[in-house]
């Protein structure tokens, strides 16, 4: 039995963190750094998402990656999500802790909605955006993390309180927020993007003091957000940024939702949500989902394009990459493995009458436990409803229990 008085008196008490559920997207520096604190005060429920496996470099700057047995997990490919839930259920078994391999994009939308706070400790722009304009939607407290905003002694922690407040792209100046949401609506042109990617993925240095402080800083004003109800209601977002060298400095700013950010549209904020708990994404199909939902004319609108065909260009190959967009790009033909691949297929939504329609919903590339919005008419400010495949999440933890 765990002993928590010292925390009685703190904006951590029992009362406040044993019913929270949080979710943290990111196990590299700052999200140890995050998960280890949640650990420490015994959140109730705690999820932590991330795609990538363990690697040599993590270690110095990864406080649950235990130097005795990292070779081993190197050599298996442990995935950081998964170790990283292995050592909060040693640290603490208060906390129900669960994981997820995978990207930002594939986390279904019921599986965030499930939660009362997010942590994004995510490295990549495109990823934390695709956080941010989810928990948008969602009406979810979001606190992102970033190292190394000016130098390596430098980071940077914000909150974006929810759906009335600004999101990621709110806080970017208009050129970047135009090519950034161009970037996650697809519409980029595809040769230009490999590159900016690339750059974008470099490696940035991080330290392991400045990712205790902002993942430190992170968990102290998500907590203190949900908690004290200030949260409630909340318009504006909130930064703190660091620098401890070459001078020390920490200044704060408020930031109220920009009016050119396009990320706010009111139809696109899920707030009735069906929950369908007989149904599951490996057999529902989107035709029978439009049938279920909408009378008539109704189309299932996709979160993001979808390459549905795809060409190479030095093989001749064809097949079915079922894969989003942004991923598509980063991939060779199956058949000879070369680069110069060609969509020839890509989907924004799916009608009744499409050819894709009698496809499940797992054959499409959405992800499980999704929120679909389907829109009922062709017109921008057609009403939408949004289904949740709740037969995933109930299968899911099922499976966690068993
Ligand atoms: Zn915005
Ligand atoms: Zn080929």
């Amino acid at each position: 039995m765990r002993d928590y008085s010292r925390l009685d008196a703190t904006a951590f008490s029992r009362a406040m963190t044993s019913e929270l559920h949080v979710v943290v997207v990111g196990a590299g520096a700052l999200g140890n750094e995050v998960v280890k604190n949640l650990a420490l005060i015994g959140v109730g429920r705690l999820l932590i998402v991330d795609r990538d496996r363990v690697e040599p470099s993590n270690l110095t700057r990864s406080v649950l990656f235990c130097v005795s047995d990292i070779d081993e997990h190197i050599a298996r490919g442990t995935p950081k999500a998964e170790l990283a839930a292995s050592r909060v259920a040693a640290l603490n078994a208060d906390v129900d802790v669960h994981s997820h391999v995978g990207e930002v994009a594939d986390l279904g939308m019921g599986i965030l909605r499930q939660a009362d706070l997010v942590f994004s400790c995510l490295d990549n722009e495109m990823a934390r955006l695709e956080l941010s304009w989810a928990c948008t939607r969602l009406d979810k407290p979001l606190v992102d993390g970033g190292l190394g905003l000016i130098n390596p002694s430098s980071g940077m922690v914000s909150v974006f309180p929810g759906v009335d407040g600004p999101c990621y792209a709110c806080r970017k100046g208009g050129e970047r927020r135009r090519s950034l949401l161009q970037e996650l609506q697809g519409r980029e042109d595809p040769c230009g993007l490999k590159e900016r990617t690339q750059q974008r993925d470099a490696v940035i240095p991080t330290t392991p003091t400045m990712a205790s402080m902002i993942g430190a800083l992170q968990v102290e004003m998500g907590i203190r957000h949900v908690c004290s109800n200030a949260g409630a209601a909340a318009s504006a977002g909130v930064s703190h940024r660091i620098t401890l060298h070459p001078q020390v400095h920490l200044d704060t700013l408020r930031f109220e939702r920009s009016p050119n950010c396009p990320l706010h549209d009111p139809e696109s904020v899920i707030r009735d949500v069906c929950q369908r708990t007989d149904r599951s994404s490996e057999a529902w199909t989107a035709a029978q989902l439009l049938a279920e939902t909408s009378d008539a004319g109704g189309f299932l609108s996709l979160d993001w394009p979808i390459t549905a065909r795809a060409m190479c260009r030095q093989c001749g190959h064809e097949w079915e990459p079922m894969v989003r967009r942004a991923r598509f790009r980063k991939q060779v033909c199956p058949h000879c493995e070369g680069g110069d691949v060609a969509e020839t297929e890509v989907l924004t939504g799916i009608d009744a009458s499409s050819s894709w329609a009698e496809r499940s919903l797992a054959d499409l590339g959405l992800p499980l436990g999704h929120i679909h919005e389907v829109v009922l008419g062709s017109t921008a400010d057609a009403p939408r409803r949004h289904v949740e495949v709740s037969g995933d999440l109930r299968a899911r933890r099922e499976a966690a229990a068993s």
